[in-house]
């Protein structure tokens, strides 16, 4: 029994350190990450052309997550993440940012719930859409586009970074398809550039490689910054507050440091800019106040 007692309390010993480490540590970033409004507003009207005049949303798929997994410390409950597509409508024109995934692929990963009809209506809009860019190169951003039966096609409208591509396990369990690869327009470097007027990407590497954030100036002024998973919730960066270490250096193999310097570069801009909606990649509730408000529009335009 005594034995026994030892070993329990050795196990609690060791135990309780790994514990908080792997869950519950996150902590203030050292160095900054340059994240600056006036280049981030010079970029966007740096292009000739008018700006966009509505973003629309697509939610298409949700998965489960325990709460720890999104923020350090959570705890054990569930919480969800919806998986999103976005569409930015010009006069005449519109670009989509982020695929979602097809329900196989979905259905693979475990997806609680799908929707196929905000599906078929992002399959129309990758059609009709003059360019297509993603956040990161996940499956639940880059999926749609590369498992489409027409990837190739859609490829010539396909803005990708080199970043993107540069490690093919960051995709898993999907790949881009090579014959796509091939169609790609040249791949772009640069570390923020305007993509379209009013939409500029700025280069965020640390979950993925090839992150970046998008920030939107409407015509009429409104702007969003797209965080895709830089942050998953709110919370992470009104906190500067990363996920569960076990999560960001086990199954995401992602730069913690960079992430937390970008939690508080976002959180700094926020505050620079308070009409800023921050959007981030998979937070239900903030998305549903968005488009209660009339800032997002539910559902992708024909
Ligand atoms: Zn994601």
């Amino acid at each position: 029994m005594k034995k026994l007692l030892r070993v329990v309390g050795a196990l609690l010993v060791l135990g309780a350190p790994a514990y908080w480490w792997l869950f519950v540590e996150s902590h203030e970033p050292t160095g900054t990450f340059a994240l600056e409004l006036a280049e981030l507003r010079r970029l966007a009207s740096s292009l000739p052309g008018e700006k966009p005049l509505a973003l629309h949303v697509e939610h298409v798929a949700s998965f489960e997550f325990p709460s720890v997994a999104v923020m350090a410390g959570a705890g054990w409950s569930n919480t969800t993440l919806p998986v999103f597509s976005y569409q930015l409508v010009f006069p005449g024109r519109t670009l989509l940012i982020d695929t979602a995934m097809d329900e196989a692929t979905a259905q693979g990963q475990h997806a609680t719930f799908y929707d196929s009809a905000a599906w078929a209506r992002l399959d129309a809009a990758m059609g009709t859409a003059e360019r297509i860019v993603v956040t990161h190169e996940h499956f639940d951003h880059l999926g749609g586009v590369s498992t489409h039966p027409k990837a190739a096609l859609l490829a010539g409208k396909l803005e990708l970074t080199r970043a993107q591509l540069q490690d093919p396990s960051k995709q898993d369990p999907l790949r881009f398809p090579e014959a796509a690869r091939a169609k790609l327009p040249p791949l772009a470097d640069q570390p923020a550039r305007a993509l379209a007027p009013g939409v500029v990407s700025w280069s965020a590497p640390g979950h993925t490689p090839g992150s970046q954030l998008v920030f939107i100036q409407q015509a009429d002024g409104e702007e969003f910054l797209l965080l895709g998973d830089v942050a998953w919730h709110r919370s992470n960066w009104e906190q500067v507050h990363e996920r569960a270490r076990l999560l960001t250096w086990f199954f995401l193999g992602e730069d913690r440091e960079a992430v937390l310097r970008q939690l508080a570069a976002i959180k700094a801009l926020s505050a620079q800019a308070p009409g800023l909606h921050v959007v981030p990649g998979h937070d239900g509730e903030v998305m549903t106040s968005l488009i209660s408000h009339g800032f997002v529009h539910a559902q992708f335009r024909d």
